[in-house]
């Protein structure tokens, strides 16, 4: 399986990072070792701002390669909140030089999953989802502000890579991305039932 992630798919983040509105989707990949569905992830050595980026994750339900927009609702019926963390400083320095952001963004326990649920077919784009550090909201996010809908992302994604069951979507994080210290404690929500929490030790 593979992790798909979406960059710079909400406004008021591309803005807060300053960057322009993309045109197209934006996306990077992680590997299957990135995945961290446990309660607690190590702070790595190799960065100093490790950063947070709450998003919806969609699971693939079935093979697909040039799904078209409208039938790729057909193409994941679960979905829950995790993290896509990002080492900041170090996806800086590569940006500057214009070079991959993998190691800054694909290392291990860099995508946190939670605990999947059914879609909500018809209120999809009406849910909200949001983050908790230390028990104060730092991130909230409303579907109806996508600037790609799943259903684009699926149809632009699949030209390029065939999807496959079990593969995750990240979607995107909205804005409000920020910093974590060891001992901190990420809680995520999606229409406000928790689906994950997580300590930086
Ligand atoms: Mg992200």
């Amino acid at each position: 399986m593979k992790i798909i992630c979406i960059g710079r798919n909400y406004a008021e983040h591309a803005y807060e990072l300053n960057h322009e509105i993309p045109e197209q989707p934006v996306i990077f990949l992680k590997p299957e070792t990135a995945i961290c569905t446990a309660n607690t992830i190590i702070y790595p050595e190799f960065t100093n701002n490790l950063q947070y980026e709450c998003e919806i994750v969609l699971k693939i339900n079935k093979k697909g390669k040039n799904i078209i927009e409208s039938e790729a609702h057909h193409y994941y019926n679960e979905w829950t909140v995790g993290i896509d963390f990002t080492a900041r400083d170090l996806q800086q320095r590569l940006k500057e030089k214009g070079l991959p952001w993998e190691i800054a963004k694909a290392f291990d326990q860099s995508a946190v999953v939670g605990n999947f649920v059914p879609v909500s077919q018809q209120n999809t784009y009406k849910s909200n989802f949001s983050l908790a550090k230390n028990g104060k909201v730092v991130q909230k996010g409303y579907l109806s502000d996508l600037l790609f809908s799943f259903e684009q992302i699926i149809c632009h994604v699949s030209q390029y890579f065939s999807l496959e069951k079990d593969d995750l979507i990240f979607t995107g994080t909205p804005q409000g991305v920020g910093p974590v210290n060891i001992n901190d404690k990420l809680v995520g929500y999606l229409n406000n039932e928790e689906r994950f929490s997580i300590t930086i030790k």
